[in-house]
């Protein structure tokens, strides 16, 4: 779906992101795992084209798509949901619907799959931090994209809201639906991601199965780093 080639990303003196490769496959979850300012936001940015490459290249599905149309089937959520406080969840997937050209039939359907059919006619403003994160996966959901690209999906929910929104990626994976997402949550990566990329500085220090990433030389290091559960 994606291949990334020698992707180099500098902001002045700062290389954010340094020489990264990797491929992305149909039907997997790939996780971007790596701590604060490791370049994962960045990386995300570029391939999504609202962060211009300072070199290396990428290209989206058979590379004979220009990224402008491969990007009408990409799904992403990279920044807070910006929604209509004072609008219910249905109105402003209706917005949504308009802006990308979708039949409004979609809209029950995706709220259906984040669970919030009950709550559709709800103001966007009652809604809990998780379920606001649910709403934004139901819009990035509504042109049935191809994969589904989501930086730090859990960050700032409670316990529960983030037992949600996990199971909900896998649930949208198991129907077909590949997820690129970026975390600094080890433990994250190993209970959503089938794949990982694992950044340092901008560098990829690993990249492979999780299973086998669990199973590797490196991963008691990355373990004892990792701020899980702090
Ligand atoms: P976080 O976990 O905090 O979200 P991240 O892995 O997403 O971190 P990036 O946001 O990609 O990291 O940032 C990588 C590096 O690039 C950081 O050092 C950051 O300060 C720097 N950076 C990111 N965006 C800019 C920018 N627009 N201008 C200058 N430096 C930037
Ligand atoms: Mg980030």
């Amino acid at each position: 779906i994606l291949t990334i080639n020698n992707l180099t990303k500098k902001f002045g003196y700062l290389t954010a992101v340094k020489d990264l490769s990797f491929t992305i496959n149909k039907g997997n979850v790939y996780g971007i795992l790596g701590p604060n300012g490791s370049g994962k936001s960045t990386t995300l940015g570029i391939v999504l084209n609202v962060v211009n490459k300072t070199s290396g290249d990428f290209h989206w599905f058979d590379g004979n798509t220009t990224t402008h149309d491969a990007l009408k089937k990409v799904g992403a959520i990279i920044e807070r949901p910006n929604f209509y406080p004072y609008m219910s969840a249905y109105q402003n997937l209706k917005l949504v619907c308009k802006i990308k050209g979708v039949d409004y039939s979609k809209i029950d359907e995706k709220l259906e799959i984040v669970g919030l059919m009950e709550r559709k006619d709800s103001k966007f403003q009652t809604y809990s931090l998780g379920m606001k994160q649910r709403l934004a996966i139901a819009s990035a959901l509504l042109n049935d994209p191809e994969i589904l690209i989501l930086d730090e999906p859990t960050n700032g929910l409670d316990p529960q809201g983030i037992h949600q929104i996990r199971s909900l990626i896998k649930q949208i994976a198991s129907q077909g639906t590949t997820i690129l997402l970026a975390s600094h949550l080890l433990d994250e990566v190993e209970k959503v991601c089938t794949h990982v990329v694992v950044l340092r500085k901008g560098e990829k220090l690993y990249s492979g199965r999780v299973d086998e990433m669990i199973s590797s030389h490196g991963y008691l290091e990355l373990k004892a780093e990792n701020t899980d559960g702090l």
